[in-house]
């Protein structure tokens, strides 16, 4: 547990799966938490409702709901974008609809979302987005816009860290090897295939996820920043 009294936290997508975790972890460790939902209402009523924090609608793929989202929430000691999509598929055939959207949810919204908050953000606070380790590594085919969005990630990530570096505020990257969510099930289709990969063959949980986003947002990791965060079961190894 890390003490997270008296800090406001925003997480952009919580109603489900990493986000989820992150709202229950952070709530759980004493801190002011609004998360953000796009299609799951009854979700993040509930997970609200659990955890005593705070949730409105807010669409990640449209920049100007993204900033009023955070602009509501300011001034933020944390800010964390967990909201995601995956497109996967061949890309002489994927949808170019599904790959900008993807573009705009996972690229955009983290670099718009983290520049608004940065505005008032007091020295010390935290910006940490969720990346993916494909960034790093893309094994297999298909892959190939959603990596272009988790490495975009990293490049930001870098820069803005050297923006704000002068107000202590930190920017990190966590990358998630595969996680047991909705989006990537531990009993779905492709699991055995991913553990191919991994040196630990399971998914990750959640939770685990969240605990190195208490950590980064936490006292003790007021000296990391530009840098990608690997949690993964060795998937990238
Ligand atoms: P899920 O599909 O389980 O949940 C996605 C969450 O993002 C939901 O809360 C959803 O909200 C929210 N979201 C999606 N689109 C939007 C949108 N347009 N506006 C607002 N919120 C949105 O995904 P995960 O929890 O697995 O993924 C979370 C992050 O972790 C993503 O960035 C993903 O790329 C990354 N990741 C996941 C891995 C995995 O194996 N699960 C591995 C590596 C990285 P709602 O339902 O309300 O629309």
């Amino acid at each position: 547990m890390t003490d997270f009294h008296g800090k406001k936290v925003l997480i952009l997508g919580g109603s489900r799966g990493i986000g989820a975790a992150l709202v229950r972890r952070f709530a759980q460790d004493g801190a002011d938490v609004t998360f953000t939902y796009a299609g799951s209402k009854d979700a993040a009523e509930e997970l609200a409702r659990e955890t005593g924090s705070k949730t409105m609608k807010s669409d990640a793929a449209d920049r100007t709901a993204v900033i009023e989202s955070v602009k509501a929430s300011s001034p933020l000691d944390i800010l964390i974008v967990s909201a995601g999509t995956l497109a996967l598929g061949n890309p002489l055939e994927i949808e170019a609809d599904a790959i900008d959207k993807m573009i705009d949810v996972n690229v955009r919204a983290p670099y718009h979302a983290s520049v608004e908050a940065a505005r008032s953000m007091p020295e010390g606070g935290r910006i940490i987005i969720i990346g993916s380790v494909n960034g790093d590594r893309m094994p297999f085919a298909g892959g190939a816009a959603y990596a272009l969005t988790k490495s975009a990630v990293q490049g930001m990530a870098r820069g803005l860290a050297r923006d704000f570096g002068d107000r202590d505020i930190t920017v990190n990257v966590i990358q998630p090897g595969p996680t047991s969510t909705d989006m990537n099930p531990e009993d779905g289709p492709m699991s055995e295939f991913m553990h191919g990969f991994m040196a630990i063959k399971r998914h990750g949980r959640p939770e685990e996820i969240a605990g190195l986003a208490a950590y980064l947002a936490g006292p003790e990791a007021g000296f990391i920043t530009g840098a990608m965060h690997t949690i993964d079961g060795g998937f990238g190894a």
